[in-house]
């Protein structure tokens, strides 16, 4: 019991360590997973919001060319009245266009809305271009230059700077810096920024080749747009991107340590489970561990010892020896006890037949308890070994303490201590007495034997009031016709008083204790009992 209690102990540290190194470990690739994921997950929202401004910039320029291709022919040649009325209403009407020019490839202005201020076309080999800003002058705000090229014509749109800026704006709250970036000029000709205080949006006027250089520049990402040569560039907020980290790592923590402890229940609960008695009581049945020890009966008549009662005794791993009293309630309440008992009658019929062929009047008694009877599968096995190593029914006793009669079961008890008697065997109460069962009650149980229990025999002599009890126990077992088997007799004098009211077989430490087989066979042969008596 007590190796048992060292090697939970030793366990137990053994869990701990393992659980939390495992735990250990489990964070680490929780939070590695969880790192991928967020960075994954920053990458797409990084990649949605510059979408979006993509989207708007591009939407922003198929419309404004759609409305001018409806009014404007594909084969345009000249200029007139009514085409620069369409333009100037197109221009009056969409806040987003500023002024509609178309020049011939001399740089000449052909036809338009502007008056005054023009810029030079922009030689490129792509049809649709945008340049700027331009700020013509003091009084004009800055203008990009929509440029698209028309048969051998240019046509310019002119778009304040202000409407790009607004159209770069993204909904998404992970952007903090949002830019146009010319690809061949490798340059950011349009920028804008959140401000930390109001979180608005506002022209920036920083150099983003420092912005670039940032570390935040890991969240930095690039769109290409339907408008050639350009590119949204979009820069995540740091503090935003670690804001949501922390949501992630929240929540993954928090799932780690519901696990965690989850495992650690279960570990726990397992160990228990492994170290309990009842793992213990499984293990000593695998192994044989359990054996009996024989006590011997003494028949004062005959002088001779006739019979013996078989006390169970575990022998552990660790070569302790331990007494019934320890388990045996464990094993019957969890029904061990069936397997213990069968293996301790086994053992008992297997060692203890030159026993029985030497003194052919000898008894092996057994203790059973309710759960033995209830169950019907004992009987049938017990009747199986007594076949198997053919010992003879009036060889054998099973004894039951008579607490255990007051089972619910009782019917069924009493039915099988019948059949038992009506095979030969004998049956005797236990720790007769203790049980508080009457005479009446005691008749519906067919026992041969009854055996008075230690707590009044040992009263003998005392003047106790449990002295004067044995008078009685003796008579009503005469009653009822029951062969007396005094227990726990410890003295000559307990003895006497026994064997005057008409005792005849004693068991007790006056004569023998409980004894290996070979020292059964020794004490058997022995002189002992002659002395005795
Ligand atoms: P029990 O059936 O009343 O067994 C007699 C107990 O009294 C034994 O203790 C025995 O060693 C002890 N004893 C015998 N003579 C004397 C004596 O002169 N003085 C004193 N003080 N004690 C004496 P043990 O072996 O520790 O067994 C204790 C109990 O365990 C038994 O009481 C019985 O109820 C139970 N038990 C033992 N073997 C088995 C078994 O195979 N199956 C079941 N179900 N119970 C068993
Ligand atoms: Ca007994
Ligand atoms: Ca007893």
């Amino acid at each position: 019991m007590q190796a048992r209690k060292g090697k939970l102990a030793n366990a137990q540290i053994l869990l701990n360590l393992l659980w939390g190194l495992f735990s250990l470990v489990l964070l680490l690739i929780v939070f590695y997973f969880v790192g991928q994921k967020e960075r994954l997950q920053t990458q797409q929202s990084l990649i949605l919001a510059a979408d979006e401004v993509a989207d708007k910039i591009d939407n922003l320029v198929v419309g404004i060319l759609q409305s001018i291709y409806a009014v404007l022919d594909t084969n345009f040649k000249d200029c007139n009245a009514k085409l620069v009325s369409s333009f100037q209403h197109i221009v009056f009407n969409n806040p987003n266009v500023s002024a509609i020019i178309i020049k011939d490839k001399n740089n000449t202005t052909m036809c338009g809305t502007l008056t005054h201020g023009t810029s030079s076309i922009i030689s490129s080999n792509q049809n649709l271009i945008l340049y700027g800003p331009i700020q013509f002058s003091a009084k004009d705000k800055p203008t990009f230059i929509l440029q698209q090229r028309v048969g051998d014509k240019y046509l310019q749109v002119f778009i304040l700077k202000e409407v790009l800026e607004k159209a770069l704006v993204p909904t998404s709250r992970i952007a903090q810096w949002v830019g146009l970036y010319n690809i061949p000029q490798q340059k950011v000709v349009l920028q804008i920024l959140r401000d930390f205080t109001n979180h608005e949006w506002k022209s920036d006027t920083a150099n983003l080749q420092e912005v670039l250089h940032q570390p935040e520049a890991a969240s930095l990402l690039k769109m290409n747009l339907n408008l050639n040569n350009f590119q949204v560039i979009l820069l995540g907020d740091a503090k935003i991107i670690r804001k949501y980290s922390l949501y992630y790592e929240l929540v993954a923590l928090s799932f780690l340590v519901l696990i965690a402890l989850a495992m650690y229940y279960y570990l726990q609960r397992a160990i228990h489970k492994h170290f309990s008695l009842h793992r213990a009581l499984e293990i000593g049945i695998k192994n044989n561990d359990f054996f009996p020890m024989y006590q011997p009966i003494f028949n004062i008549n005959t002088k001779t010892f006739c019979g013996a009662e078989i006390l169970l005794r575990w022998r552990t791993d660790d070569q302790d020896i331990i007494m019934p009293d320890l388990f045996i309630s464990d094993a019957e309440e969890s029904g061990l006890i069936l397997p213990i008992t069968l293996q301790l009658i086994e053992k008992t019929f297997q060692e203890s037949k030159s026993i029985l062929n030497k003194y052919p009047d000898f008894h092996l008694a057994f203790n059973v308890s309710a759960v033995h009877f209830v169950k019907e599968e004992f009987l049938t096995l017990f009747y199986a070994l007594c076949k198997k190593y053919q010992i003879p029914a009036d060889n054998l006793m099973l004894e039951i303490t008579e607490r255990d009669l007051l089972h619910q079961e009782e019917a069924t008890i009493a039915q099988r201590i019948q059949e038992l008697r009506a095979a030969d065997f004998s049956v005797a109460v236990d720790d007769f007495g203790t049980g508080h069962a009457s005479i009446s009650y005691l008749q519906h149980f067919a026992f041969n034997y009854l055996k008075i229990d230690q707590l009044f025999v040992g009263a003998i002599g005392t003047g106790a009031i449990t002295e004067t009890l044995n008078k009685s126990i003796i008579q009503m077992a005469k009653n009822l016709q029951l062969n007396i088997i005094a227990e726990g007799v410890e003295s000559f004098e307990q003895q006497e008083f026994l064997k005057e009211h008409g005792v005849n077989l004693m068991q007790g430490w006056y004569y023998a204790k409980a004894m290996s087989i070979e020292e059964l066979i020794q004490f058997m042969q022995g002189v002992h009992h002659e002395q005795k008596g």
